[in-house]
């Protein structure tokens, strides 16, 4: 029986195809499923009337200091007194000035409506004299609070639309904007379509789980998600619809690597041999006990005739770069090819260089492919790697191009892995078109973002899992401290002090797309200044970022790398990896825009080597409380997993660092993988519990749950299907 939700938006009264396009262009809804799922993203207590007065005191704007973009909706209601356009010569309107302004006040003050766009529509609408609700964010202009593109409603109008009880606020993009589609016409999509549905809702878990976990039925939960009566209500709905996502994705996982682990054929690698060995016995030092533990962990999956999949967990600077090596050798020992893949070409580079040192006293063969391999030189590469001549290849994304063969590749290792998406990942998998095994190779991701357990068993959860507990010893912890800008020559007048006693120092400055230009003018002016402070060539500055071309990076790089240069002035890119022991001093440049997982990861850099270590967090004058408390919380702990946690406790809707939802198997639209952790937990159980008792769903009685599975994963409409590969 087809499913009333599948039915395609257009054929939604009042929808049509033209602006069906907007809402399958703008927001992904194609049906009517789709469009039910789109939820509100943040609810309104609209019984209350906020008096005109009050709108500028604090308690409507959440505490926050000034009303910012951020600042609440608020409903208020009052009569129009006054209706002027602004921004029109000789009756025509000024392009981007042209407005209408509408007063609308109440026993308690006035405010200011202002309106940019459909003015006619809007002045005809609003009448002088009568008496409207408008409902909108208040933000302050020219010192002055008014109210922009509110939406409007006459008094009985209101009772439509929620007015009275808890009321949606969706997202709307620009485009919907402009395409008909305001708040106000999203609900009444909703209401029109959620009446047409109701009764067809198909439940899409199991009885038991509703009963187990307490959950309302579908049906009533997603008409409470867009028209709650209560709060209570609300809460139940949100709870049902976060569980049910979180609940299948982790089914989707589990399942997936139930799958893998049925299907069983791995390359089954059984000698550790001469390369290994002649490796292990020439290292300057010994192996941690972790590196050895996560080693025979790997080992042993490896050797078991299944398909390695695993992540490893490990701080930076804890040696993951030797255990990757010592793998590589494992695979190269048992007659295959390994590849280490990195995000940057810095970092790629640098593993080259590290793990040839490593592989001295062996003679595996090592190249290196990234972008910017030349065209001759890459030729005869691939050539190589075809016909198995190389053993190890280090790279970048240029690895997974389709023109990249093996002979016979047994392991392939992924180096930061948030970087890259599952579907990436699962490129790896299917690499091995060789001819010597249709077998797909090991795989290893590597992470030194410390994650919180519940976020790792969902970004990895179809993988197993090792952890490097444990640094290098000899290491002594990175003494972080706040400098005020103010302070800057004192920094300055430490780091001239520093360098003399014959160590390096890195000034690392933020780098974001949205606001790129100015961040590389920062970094620029910076960069002067610092030239201007250590005179060459008594000090020499090396400086790397994105608009370099890659060989000036490159011999910049060298020249920071090898000693010869004192300070590198760099962007966030160096946040990865670079491993340059002599390096002493951190400075990190407007450090307030830095999440803490970063921090961290930028503080990794020093520390490395023998000498006492500093990190120094630049920051202008203006801190919100939240910036002040993470600095501060920086400055307090080395503990990479503590931060983890706590920038997740702080960081609410948003994700943590680098990882972000994209590569997840299923899309989340309400359920945050750093706020739910509860509800994850539960999900997780009650995920296990069905796939103990049936690992592969194939029982009638879960026929439910792989139809929403695979409803789910048609609907995300980025995922690639690794299990025919897998
Ligand atoms: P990660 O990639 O985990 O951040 P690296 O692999 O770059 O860390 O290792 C950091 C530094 O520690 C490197 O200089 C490496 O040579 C060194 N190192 C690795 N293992 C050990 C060990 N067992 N004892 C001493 N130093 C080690
Ligand atoms: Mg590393």
């Amino acid at each position: 029986m087809a499913d009333i939700l599948d039915t395609e938006i257009k054929y939604l009264t009042g929808i049509g195809p033209k602006r069906a396009e907007t809402l399958a262009k703008e927001i992904n809804v194609h049906s009517f499923r789709d469009m039910l799922y789109y939820f509100p993203f943040r609810w309104i207590d609209k019984s209350r009337v906020y008096p005109i007065s009050s709108i500028a005191s604090e308690q409507i704007f959440d505490g926050e200091e000034a009303p910012g973009p951020t600042s609440s909706y608020v409903q208020i209601r009052g009569i129009v007194t006054h209706k002027e356009a602004a921004g029109f010569i000789n009756g025509r309107p000024v392009k981007g000035k042209s407005r209408l302004i509408i007063t609308l006040k109440d026993a308690t003050g006035t405010i200011d409506l202002v309106f940019f766009s459909g003015l006619k529509w809007i002045s005809e609408k609003l009448r002088q004299g009568e008496e409207y609700i408008a409902f909108g964010r208040p933000t302050m202009f020219n010192n002055q609070i008014n109210m922009v593109h509110p939406e409007i409603y006459s008094p009985s109008e209101a009772l439509n639309y929620g007015t009275g009880s808890m009321a949606g606020i969706y997202s709307i993009t620009e485009k919907m904007k402009n395409g008909g589609f305001g708040i106000k016409t999203i609900m009444k999509i909703q209401s029109l379509l959620l009446d047409k549905v109701q009764d067809h809702i198909k439940e899409t878990l199991p009885d038991d789980i509703l009963n187990t976990y307490k959950l309302c039925p579908l049906a009533q939960a997603l008409r409470n998600i867009h028209f709650p009566v209560g709060q209570k209500e609300l809460e139940a709905a949100q709870r049902r619809l976060k569980f049910e996502e979180l609940f299948y994705l982790q089914l989707s996982l589990l399942k997936q690597k139930n799958a893998r682990l049925a299907k069983g054929s791995g390359i089954m690698m059984l000698n550790v041999g001469e390369k290994f060995n002649a490796c292990y016995h020439t290292l300057p030092y010994s192996l941690t006990n972790a590196q050895k533990r996560v080693i025979r962990e790997m080992r042993e999956d490896m050797r078991s005739g299944k398909q390695m999949n695993r992540l490893l967990q490990g701080d930076v600077g804890s040696g993951k770069t030797l255990v990757a090596v010592l793998l590589s050798l494992i695979a190269v020992d048992n007659g295959y090819q390994a590849c280490i893949m990195a995000p940057t070409e810095v970092l790629a580079n640098q593993h080259l260089t590290s793990i040839t040192k490593f592989l001295k006293a062996t003679n595996v063969k090592v190249a290196l492919l990234t972008g910017s391999t030349k065209a001759k030189e890459r030729k005869q590469i691939l050539g190589s790697l075809e016909e198995g001549s190389i053993d190890i290849i280090v790279g970048t994304h240029a690895l997974l191009e389709p023109r990249v063969k093996f002979r016979a590749l047994g392991l392939a290792i992924i180096d930061e892995q948030h970087r890259f998406g599952v579907d990436q990942r699962s490129k790896l998998w299917s690499k091995n078109n060789n001819t010597q095994t249709s077998l797909a190779p090991h795989v290893m991701v590597m992470t030194a973002t410390p994650i919180p357990r519940t976020l790792a068993m969902t970004l990895y959860g179809d993988l197993d899992v090792s952890i490097i507990d444990e640094l290098p010893p000899g290491r002594t912890p990175v003494v972080t401290k706040h400098a005020w800008e103010s302070e800057r020559q004192q920094v300055f007048n430490f780091m001239r002090q520093q360098i003399d006693s014959g160590r390096q120092v890195f000034v690392v400055y933020p780098l974001i797309k949205e606001s790129e230009k100015m961040d590389y003018e920062n970094l620029e002016a910076g960069y002067m200044r610092i030239v201007e402070e250590f005179k060459a060539p008594q000090y020499i500055t090396a400086v790397v970022h994105g608009k370099l071309k890659p060989e000036d990076k490159d011999i910049d790089m060298q020249l920071f790398a090898s000693g010869k240069a004192d300070i590198l002035v760099a962007t966030s890119v160096i946040e990865v990896g670079v491993d340059v022991p002599n390096a002493s001093i951190m400075v990190i440049e407007s450090a307030e825009r830095f999440g803490l997982s970063q921090l961290h990861q930028l503080r990794g850099r020093v520390g490395r080597g023998a000498n006492k270590s500093f990190c120094i967090l630049m920051s202008g004058y203006k801190l919100s409380k939240e910036s002040k408390k993470r600095l501060e919380l920086m400055c307090s702990t080395t503990d990479g997993f503590l931060l983890a946690e706590e920038d997740m406790k702080m960081r609410g809707p948003g994700d943590i660092e680098g990882t972000s939802q994209s590569g997840l198997a299923i899309d989340l639209h309400i359920a945050s993988l750093s706020r739910d952790g509860v509800f994850l937990q539960q999900a997780r159980l009650a995920a296990e519990a069905v796939l103990n008792q049936d690992p592969l769903l194939i029982s009638a009685k879960n026929k439910i749950l792989t139809d929403r599975l695979r409803q789910l994963r048609h609907d995300g409409k980025d995922i690639k299907d690794y299990s025919a590969i897998s």
